[in-house]
């Protein structure tokens, strides 16, 4: 009877929930406690003077940032999406141009570019790394070009030096989108400092947390000044602070406040003792399930260093004999939580199939501003597709409250099911 499976009316493998991921403790606390006493929750303003920077919980989280990551510029807001938006903004993107980004990721990484009157351009993924491609970007180069975001999606930086060279062969500006990535490595450098901005979050669902909030760094110095003039209501302070660039200099209100700024100083003092037990538990599992022919762990070459946001499973569909849905659900019943796919290719999103955004005549999507033409019909990225519709499973199963016996629970579950299904 042990081996029944629970969808069948087994008992499940496990019947206790998974540790919750709680990285705040007295630490986090006291920092809070030491920002309430002062009384100043955000010392920011919106006008050309020292308070132009933020107060000292933010100068001093932007310093300690700049230094684990060896970048010269760290800029904090409220969110990575507001990141994101400050980096489109940063890079000078403009009505009528197109950026190139991956299909695969959480939706602001795409909207970034919308928000500018800019048109997303979806390249495809790699169906190991899941990440767009030097490869994949190239063909869909147009003469409208201007910016890339790539994604490095579930921790696993993208391949940046194959990147790089090509944006810089088209003189194109590359914005990093590691809201999942931070602390991974690639080549011995930061996810995040590969490109000419990084984008990092520090939302609660990601590896360290501040509620809501985000960082971007940059090497240089002009996107420094361009991200803080956009974070803080920059066409008031660009006349007295003597800024000649007004391209893009519509400021919003993206400063995080003081207790968060604590909150995410603390955070980061523990960001690579978490990766590492991240790295840690999924080597473990790894090891555990290599030899499954069901199912395949893609192999990470050496120079990668990754952080392990989600831990990512293609299903062998021909070897499993039964659908997806199928083993998600008689995985479910076991008492794993796993993700069938990960987010829906965001080109299949009501606003781009009806290509409606700003106002009612298709902004940006359509109109005299745009010369080229954009295609978000099903099938343009068809392994980000193949990926979320049939082979993807995701588990967030290797965060650092996990045990070895809650994944051994996960190994032996998932064993049960192949075998179960199979029989
Ligand atoms: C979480 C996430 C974001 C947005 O982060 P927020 O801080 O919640 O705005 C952007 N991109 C990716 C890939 C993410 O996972």
């Amino acid at each position: 009877m042990k081996n029944k499976l629970a969808i069948y009316g087994g008992d499940p493998v496990r019947s206790t929930p998974f540790p919750i991921y709680n990285t705040l403790g007295e630490e986090e606390r006291a920092a809070v406690n030491a920002v309430f006493d002062k009384g100043v929750l955000s010392k920011f303003l919106g006008t050309w003077s020292p308070d132009f920077y933020g107060g000292e919980c933010v100068q001093r989280l932007e310093r300690a940032w700049e230094s684990y990551f060896d970048i010269p510029y760290a800029i904090s807001v409220n969110s990575a999406t507001s990141g994101l938006y400050a980096a489109v903004g940063a890079a000078g993107v403009g009505p009528g141009d197109e950026v190139i980004v991956s299909p695969y990721t959480m939706t602001a990484s795409a909207a970034a570019a919308i928000v500018y009157g800019a048109i997303p351009i979806f390249a495809d993924i790699d169906p190991d790394t899941f990440c767009i491609t030097a490869k994949s970007i190239r063909e869909r180069l147009t003469p409208y070009t201007k910016a890339i975001i790539v994604v490095d999606i579930f921790g696993r930086p993208a391949e940046f030096d194959e990147i790089m060279n090509l944006a810089n062969e088209h003189n194109l500006i590359v914005i990093e989108d590691c809201a999942q990535a931070p602390g991974a490595k690639y080549k011995n450098r930061y996810a995040g400092t590969l490109a000419h901005m990084g984008v990092f979050s520090l939302n609660y669902h990601k590896t360290i947390h501040c509620g809501e909030g985000g960082v971007v760094v940059t090497h240089s110095k002009d996107f420094a000044e361009r991200l803080q003039l956009i974070r803080n209501h920059g066409e008031v302070v660009v006349k007295n602070k003597g800024v000649t660039n007004l391209v893009n200099m519509v400021g919003f209100n993206y400063r995080m406040t003081e207790i968060e700024a604590a909150i995410a100083f603390e955070q980061l003092k523990k960001l690579s003792t978490l990766v590492y037990s991240r790295q840690d538990n999924a080597n473990y599992l790894q090891d555990c399930l290599v030899n499954i022919p069901e199912i395949e762990v893609p192999a990470l070459p050496d120079y990668i260093e990754h952080g392990y946001y989600i831990f990512p499973i293609k299903l062998n569909l021909e070897k499993l004999g039964g659908a997806r849905d199928t083993f998600v659900s008689a995985l479910r019943a076991e008492g794993i939580p796993v993700g069938a796919g990960y987010v829906e290719p965001i080109y299949l999103q009501p606003m781009y199939q009806e290509k409606i955004a700003f106002g009612d005549k298709g902004f940006p999507f359509k109109g005299s501003h745009y010369l080229g033409s954009v295609d978000y019909s099903k099938g343009v990225c068809p392994i980000a597709e193949s990926m979320h519709f049939s082979d993807l499973i995701t588990g967030d199963w290797v965060h650092s409250a996990m045990t070895k016996n809650d994944l051994d629970d996960i190994v032996f579950a998932i064993k049960k099911v192949i075998v179960g299904l199979s029989s």
